[in-house]
């Protein structure tokens, strides 16, 4: 199991979901968890829980499409704990979802401010800090969206697009500079954006059996195995947990099983 023991981790997109795993999942190995999500009570909840049992955990209330709040969670997170080790960039929106010549252009471009800007801020706030450390790792929530076409998804997988293309960025520009950039991509995972996603009815993903879709907390052991120095093979790509490959490297089980 990957140790993270005092290490400063930020976490978009907290609230609930993978996000909420990760955070619950990296405090019991030690990291020190910033949980930032716009739903302040929620993400409070979680970090009470966390402390409650033992961990070290704050909330910062944040709108990853606001640069000023991404910026400012950066800098909460070096005031309170020193330093800024790994930021989880996993905030992400999919409603709503609909066909292109259907979609409203309002919504459609709120999904590139949470779900590509929200990335690109999150690098801009983080980089820095990160390069004066010398060190760092930024993991990206990639998805299957990013090198696929489904039907209704059009803001979705262009974003996931953008992201992984931010992925390949992050590690051509401080690959050699001391940081770690990557990405990780889940496959289906049993969330409230699932049910978002069922709800829509548009493309097969709507029309999976929600057994076939992995807990959070599988996810969030994905993305701890590549804080540690396993990760390192992935840097610059996405880690894929749709592969055997990948769920054996994490200890999961095997997609078969
Ligand atoms: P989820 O349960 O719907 O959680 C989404 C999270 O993003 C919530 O905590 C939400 O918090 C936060 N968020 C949304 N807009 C935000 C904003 N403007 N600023 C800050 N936080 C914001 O979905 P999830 O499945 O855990 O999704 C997490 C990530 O995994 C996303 O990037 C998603 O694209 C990716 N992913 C999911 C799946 C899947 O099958 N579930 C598959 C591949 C990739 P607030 O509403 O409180 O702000």
């Amino acid at each position: 199991m990957q140790n993270l023991d005092g290490k400063s981790v930020v976490i978009t997109g907290a609230s609930r979901g993978i996000g909420e795993a990760t955070a619950r999942h990296m405090a019991e190995l030690g990291a020190k968890v910033v949980l930032a999500a716009r739903s302040g009570d929620d993400i409070e909840r979680i970090a009470e829980d966390i402390t409650q049992a033992g961990g070290t955990a704050m909330a910062k209330t944040c709108d990853v499409s606001d640069y000023a709040q991404v910026e400012g969670l950066a800098s909460h997170t070096t005031a309170t704990f020193g330093r800024l080790d790994v930021l989880i960039n996993n905030a992400g929106l999919i409603d709503p979802i609909a066909r292109l010549d259907e979609s409203d252009p309002a919504a459609w471009s709120t999904i590139v401010d949470v779900n590509l800007k929200g990335v690109y801020y999150g690098y801009r706030a983080a980089l820095p800090i990160m390069l004066a450390q010398g060190e760092g790792t930024i993991i990206n929530i990639s998805s299957g969206a990013a090198t696929g076409a489904l039907e209704g998804w059009s803001h979705y997988c262009a974003t996931k697009a953008g992201v992984l293309s931010l992925t390949k960025c992050g590690h051509k520009e401080y690959g050699d500079k001391g940081l770690r950039i990557m990405g990780l991509s889940p496959g289906t995972v049993a969330t409230e954006m699932q049910v978002q996603i069922k709800a829509s009815g548009v493309n097969p993903v709507s029309q999976l059996d929600p057994d076939v879709h992995i807990p959070p907390e599988w996810v969030a052991k994905g993305l701890a195995f590549l804080c540690g120095s396993g990760g390192d093979a992935y840097l610059g790509a996405d880690f894929s947990l749709k592969t055997d490959e990948g769920r054996k490297l994490v200890g999961l089980p095997l997609i078969d099983n």
